[in-house]
């Protein structure tokens, strides 16, 4: 059976040694040794400030909108896991959908300014599969309407742009190490700014609100603990050999599928990717559905990444946005199977069913 992803898991001796540190100390979550020190592993690896280990990728979307007092609407891209529209909706905010770049698949920075309104508080946008959003045009509407820029770079771990990680940018930045996802803690997640008062408060909304007996301001759980924060130190030193990895694989997918099948554009100036995904885009929809039922037959499960168009959402009240080119293509697009081993041989096969299934 081949999966869409495989998790990456160290030898079980490697994860075992460094969770007796937490053993020996009978200490096991609340702000631990391992939990500082992967915090300071994944700053310095990063090469960025203020990151908090936090237990999802969820969560730290919630703690980024309070933070920033939003209460009103959210300019955000119909294109993403349900994740990112979920933490707007779960903050009793208004998600606006602006449609996405046929390129990337990003929000389509052009989009954003007409879809401002006097309740316009923040720009919530993924970096879809690890590419990069036009950082620069939504600085500056931001910048001039004096909005707030949150990215959910949950799928940027190992991406640069301008020579810095991708969770570099935005004034504040998410990421999610789930299981599935290229650097993983099992379940877990970090938010970046870099501002240390903001950094202050996220702390403190991390823990309850509370540093020990004094209590400051409303806060969540949203700690991680030392199991977690073991496997993200056993992990996080395989990274640069995971992502050579996968560069590999995606390199012979790319040799062997037909033009027909269109790829996003990773063709980015000053852009280093992580190949985290192998998302593909079909003729059309039915199409779509005969490779991935082709593929379903020899055993071979992808994923309709990201299906549906968030914008269609059946838990959105209200009258629905258009957004036609995000609704297009999440109609038609799949997520091929991507991960350290999947063997040429087995790659091969893949792109000859699918060849097969749509013939
Ligand atoms: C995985 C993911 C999330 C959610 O992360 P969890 O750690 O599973 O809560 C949020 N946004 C995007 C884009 C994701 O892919």
């Amino acid at each position: 059976m081949i999966n869409v992803t495989k998790t990456y898991l160290p030898p079980f001796e490697e994860y075992a040694a460094i969770l007796k540190r937490a053993w020996d100390k009978g200490w096991v979550t609340n702000h631990g040794e391992l939990v500082q020190e992967l915090e300071q592993k994944l700053q310095e690896y990063l090469s960025v400030r203020n990151l908090l280990f936090c237990n999802n990728g969820t969560v730290v979307l919630q703690m980024a909108l309070k933070a920033f007092h939003i209460t009103k609407e959210v300019i955000t891209t119909p294109f993403s896991y349900v994740a990112t529209t979920n933490a707007i909706l779960w903050e009793g905010c208004t998600p606006v959908f602006a449609d996405i770049d046929p390129a990337t698949l990003c929000i389509d920075a052009d989009k954003i300014e007409d879809l401002i309104t006097e309740n316009t508080q923040a720009i919530l946008a993924t970096h879809v599969y690890g590419l990069p959003c036009n950082i620069d045009k939504i600085a500056d509407v931001a910048a001039r309407h004096n909005l707030k820029i949150i990215y959910d770079a949950a799928h940027a771990f190992g991406c640069k742009y301008k020579g810095q990680s991708l969770l570099n940018y935005g004034d504040v930045a998410t990421c999610s190490f789930h299981a599935t996802k290229l650097f993983h803690t099992v379940e877990g997640g970090c938010i970046i700014s870099n501002d240390d008062e903001l950094r202050k408060k996220l702390l403190l909304y991390r823990s309850f609100g509370h540093i020990g007996d004094d209590y400051y301001s409303v806060g969540i759980n949203g700690k991680n603990s030392e199991l977690h924060a073991a496997m993200g130190l056993a992990v996080l030193p395989q990274i640069p050999a995971i992502i050579a990895e996968r560069k590999i694989v995606f390199e012979s997918y790319n040799a062997l599928l037909p033009d027909c099948i269109s790829r996003p554009s990773y063709n980015i100036e000053q852009f280093e990717y992580n190949y985290s995904y192998y998302p593909v885009i079909f003729e059309n929809e039915k199409l779509m559905h005969a490779a991935k039922e082709g593929l379903e037959k020899n055993s071979v499960f992808t994923r309709r990444y990201f299906y549906p168009s968030l914008n269609l959402l059946p838990h959105i009240s209200g009258i629905k946005a258009s957004c036609p080119i995000s609704e297009d293509i999440s109609s038609r697009i799949l997520c091929l199977p991507l991960y350290p081993g999947l063997q040429e041989s087995e790659i091969a096969m893949i792109v000859s069913v699918i060849i097969n299934s749509i013939k």
